[in-house]
Formats: structure tokens, sequence, C-alpha cells
């Protein structure tokens, strides 16, 4: 994965770090997905990818008495998963890993769940796909909510916005397809909910950008990734019929 800017860095950190999440989801939405899943072993091992400031890991936390390994890029939202875990009193069953996701440095068939909301993306979904079940056990599970079109007949405009930041997205049925195709099979699926997109993401977002723009009101660079962000809200407040997340719940099988 290509470095990252620095300012491009602080910018995300000031941007997203303190919402309570960094992409759409609830705990009610990782529920709904944990029931989906068959029989756990009494711990299992579990890997969060993209866990962001742990959202769905404290969640997960709780619904599994297994040990739970929270991985993402940013040290800002590691430093804030281990602070949440420490304060929880949970930091035996909860380690933080500072990787890349497209770059894990884990022995194949190490998991019994693997877990990822709003995240596989970054290293698109078929190779996620391919990653994740070469590092689940035979009959491990991998759950992940991914960004899919609704219809096979996008409108334009949230299909010419898209291009630009996610250019692989694909409907809903072709990432089922993807799915089966790579291996694994389809337990449950379910689109979140639209309040998952604004109750902990948009709405949060929306008050602190005001803010941010007066922060960085010299940098054009900064600038732009504010107007990304509204022009995202407002595609979604115009199409969220036409796309959303799905959270897929599969299985690699068992031999
Ligand atoms: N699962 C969290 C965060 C989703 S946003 C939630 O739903 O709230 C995507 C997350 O992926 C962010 O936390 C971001 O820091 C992380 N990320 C971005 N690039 C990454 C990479 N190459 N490897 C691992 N994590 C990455």
């Amino acid at each position: 994965m290509e470095e990252i800017p620095q300012l491009v860095q602080q910018v995300m950190a000031d941007q997203y770090g303190s919402l309570p999440r960094q992409g759409p989801g609830s705990p009610a939405s990782t529920r709904k997905a944990f029931s989906l899943l068959g029989p756990l072993p009494e711990r299992p091992l579990v890997l969060d990818i993209g866990c962001g400031v742990g959202a769905q890991t404290m969640e997960l936390v709780k619904l599994t008495s297994g040990h739970i390994i929270a991985l993402d890029i940013f040290d800002w939202a590691l430093d804030r998963v281990a602070e949440k875990v420490v304060g929880a009193g949970l930091a035996d069953r909860v380690h933080t890993t500072k990787q890349s996701m497209d770059a894990m440095d884990f022995r194949e068939q190490t998991f019994d769940l693997i877990w990822s909301e709003g995240a596989l993306y970054i290293m698109g979904f078929g190779n996620a796909l391919k990653t994740c079940r070469a590092l689940l056990k035979p009959g491990g599970y991998l759950a992940a909510s991914e960004l899919c079109w609704f219809s096979d007949d996008p409108p334009d405009e949230a299909m010419a916005f898209f291009e630009a930041g996610y250019p692989d997205m694909k409907t809903m049925a072709d990432s089922a397809r993807l799915i089966s195709g790579s291996g694994l099979e389809i337990l449950g699926h379910f689109h979140l909910p639209d309040r998952d997109w604004w109750d902990d993401y948009y709405t949060p977002m929306s008050k602190v950008l005001p803010a941010l723009r007066v922060k960085y009101a010299d940098s054009p660079d900064a600038i732009a990734m504010f107007d990304d962000t509204d022009a995202e809200m407002a595609i979604h407040k115009k199409y969220s019929s036409s796309y959303g997340y799905e959270f897929f719940v599969c299985r690699r099988p068992a031999a």
C-alpha cells in the first residue's frame, strides 16, 4: 500500500478520530451479523480488520469469550481501542496490531472468525476474500460489510461519484458471486439500515467538519477532503436506495 502523506494522515485523524465509528454500522447490526454465525469454539480467536476506534471490537468482546486481535494502520485508531479496552478491564482479551491489511503477518488457518466492517474495500473485496479465506481455519467464519449497488442500473450521478472513490464497487449479486467463487459459503446477509449511516457516522461527521474547515483553511488539500465528504453525504441523501453496505456472513467449508 502506498505511503499516506503526513497531512492526509493528520486530517484523517482529526476528521475521523473523534467519531464513534469510522464507517456506517451500529452495535445492533454487529449483533445481528453475529447471530447469523454457526457455532464457534468456546474461546475463539477473532481478527477484526480495519477496526477503527473499535466500535465493533467492543461488541465482539461482549459476544464471545475468546481473544480478539484488532488490526488497523493508524495509531490514532489503535490507541483509542487500547484505551477503551483498558478502561473496560478487557486488556487480556483484546490486542491491537498496527499492520496494513494487504500485508498481514499471520499464518494461514489461524482464525475462527474474521470480522471487518466497512474496511475490506481498501484492499479490494475480491483480494480480501482470498486473503481472509486463507487465514480462516476450515469451518471458520468471515463477517464483513461491503459497499454494493442495490440495483443493476444505478443512477449516473451516484455512479460518477463512486467512480472516483470506489471504481470496483459491485452489485450485491456480483459481490455474493465473488464470495461463492472464493470458496466461502454465505450463511446470511442484510442491508445496513439507513440509521447506521447517520447516527454514529454522518451526523457526528457533519458536526466536526465546520471547525475543521477553519483549522485547515490554508490547506487546499484538506479542504478538498472535506468537500469530498460533503459530496458523499449529499449523494447518500439522494441515492441511499440505490446503494449501501451489505453485511455478508460467510463460512469457510470445514473440509
Ligand atoms: N471498522 C471500523 C472502521 C471502518 S473505516 C468501523 O466500522 O467503525 C476503515 C478503517 O480501515 C479505518 O479505521 C482505517 O484507519 C483502516 N485502514 C485504512 N487503510 C488500512 C490498511 N491498509 N490496513 C489496515 N487498516 C486500514
